[in-house]
């Protein structure tokens, strides 16, 4: 079956949505790989937004990224890549539609840099790459 990439950003830990992320995952009935509280260090978020790299709001997503805990997570399950991304919602908590993570617990809070609570991998290249630099022993 195929893996993704699940973060729960510092703003979903900080206001205590680890559970509630989770307990989506497992009721939709994917499987959790690896589960871990991790402090990010800017080399590794630096690989992780490679993708961004250049991009006006790179910086402060990866100061915003490094300003508390995270919780990282593999998790399992037929077609789960977009399954997951189903399940959090559009970027933009406003615009994502209520029912979904981030349109259920994420808002605009008006700063310019997008808090929205969780990431997931967005195709099959990001998620081998993402899974391999997060938990490298895989
Ligand atoms: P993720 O990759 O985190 O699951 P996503 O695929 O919905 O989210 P991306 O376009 O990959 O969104 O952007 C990665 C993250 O960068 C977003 O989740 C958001 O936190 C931040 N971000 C994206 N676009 C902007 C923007 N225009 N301004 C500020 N922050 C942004």
């Amino acid at each position: 079956p195929q893996r993704t990439l699940v973060l729960v950003k510092p703003d979903g830990v900080r206001r205590g949505h680890v559970g509630e992320v989770l307990r989506r995952i497992e009721a939709k009935g994917y499987t959790l790989v690896a589960v871990e509280l991790r402090h990010a260090d800017e080399a590794l978020l630096a690989e992780h937004y490679a993708e961004h790299a250049g991009k006006p709001f790179v910086g402060a997503l990866v100061d915003f990224m490094r300003s508390g805990p995270v919780l990282a997570a593999v998790v399992e399950g037929h077609r789960v890549i977009e399954g997951f991304r189903s399940l959090a919602g559009a970027t933009d908590p406003t615009v994502a539609a209520p029912g979904t993570i981030r349109g259920d617990l994420a808002r605009d809070w008006g700063t310019k840099l997008i808090e929205n609570v969780v990431h997931g991998s967005d195709g099959e290249e990001s998620a081998a790459r993402e899974i391999a630099l997060w938990f490298p022993a895989l």
